[in-house]
């Protein structure tokens, strides 16, 4: 048994997850698991389609992108992940145990604008207190010298620039291409993907019934947010 069993089998399923929640077509899409205290996370291998995957199918790397368990060649974005765990998991602290990339179709839309998704509604303050951010296109330098790498980096230098938080923030969308969210496990991380893609749709919706439609104002993002998150948080159940 190998010793990363467990960690290879939370990112098979979260992989299992993005065509089950109609995420991405094809091979479009990947999903890493990260155990922060052995320093390694699983991510899918790259161009296998989604029904040939199997646990030990997952490759196993370390921060420094080397192969620790595994027969494939991991996920062609694998550069973007490790870039997000060093520096906002390693770095920066925030509990990250999983990170997701998709293709999803609203999600691709809003990054293919170049536009931040205004915080419309309560849907969205549920999760987080600020529009989705989008990074600018990636510079021809950036993506010349090292295109997955680079991601990550706009990824990092946006939230630096804005002062966003990425304990706070799981979600973002990369200009020109699509999303990337994260979570405090590779589920979570799907999780915050799906509903990524679903405030993108209300959030067209919105502006095609009302262009001039306003963000939701402070008192009610506040109130929404911290129903769910924070110390007097009183959504669910004890
Ligand atoms: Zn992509």
């Amino acid at each position: 048994m190998s010793a990363y069993q467990s960690l290879k089998e939370e990112a098979y399923e979260a992989n299992m997850q993005i065509p089950a929640q109609h995420l991405a077509l094809y091979t479009w899409g990947n999903v890493s698991a990260f155990d922060k205290d052995k320093g390694v996370f699983a991510i899918k291998p790259s161009g296998v389609p989604y029904e040939k995957l199997a646990p030990d199918s997952m490759v196993v790397l370390d921060l420094e992108g080397n192969r620790v368990e595994g027969n494939l060649n991991p996920s062609s974005d694998t550069p973007t992940h490790i870039v997000l765990y060093k520096k906002f998991a390693v770095e920066g602290g925030a509990k990250i145990g999983g990170i997701i990339h998709t293709h999803s179709t609203a999600a691709v839309s809003w990054a293919q604008a170049l536009k931040a998704v205004p915080l419309f509604g309560t849907t969205h303050a549920d999760h987080i207190q600020t529009a989705v951010p989008c990074t600018p296109y990636l510079s021809k330098e950036m993506v010349e010298r090292d295109y997955e790498k680079e991601t990550g980096n706009a990824i990092v230098e946006h939230f630096a620039g804005l002062k966003l938080n990425p304990s706070e923030v799981t979600m973002v969308l990369v200009g020109g291409h699509g999303p990337f969210a994260w979570g405090s496990d590779a589920q979570k991380a799907v999780y915050n993907a799906a509903v990524l893609e679903e405030v993108c749709k209300m959030a067209l919706n919105t502006l095609a019934i009302n262009p001039g439609a306003q963000p939701l104002p402070d008192y009610i993002i506040k109130k929404h947010y911290e129903r769910k998150h924070g110390p007097n948080a009183y959504y669910g159940q004890k």
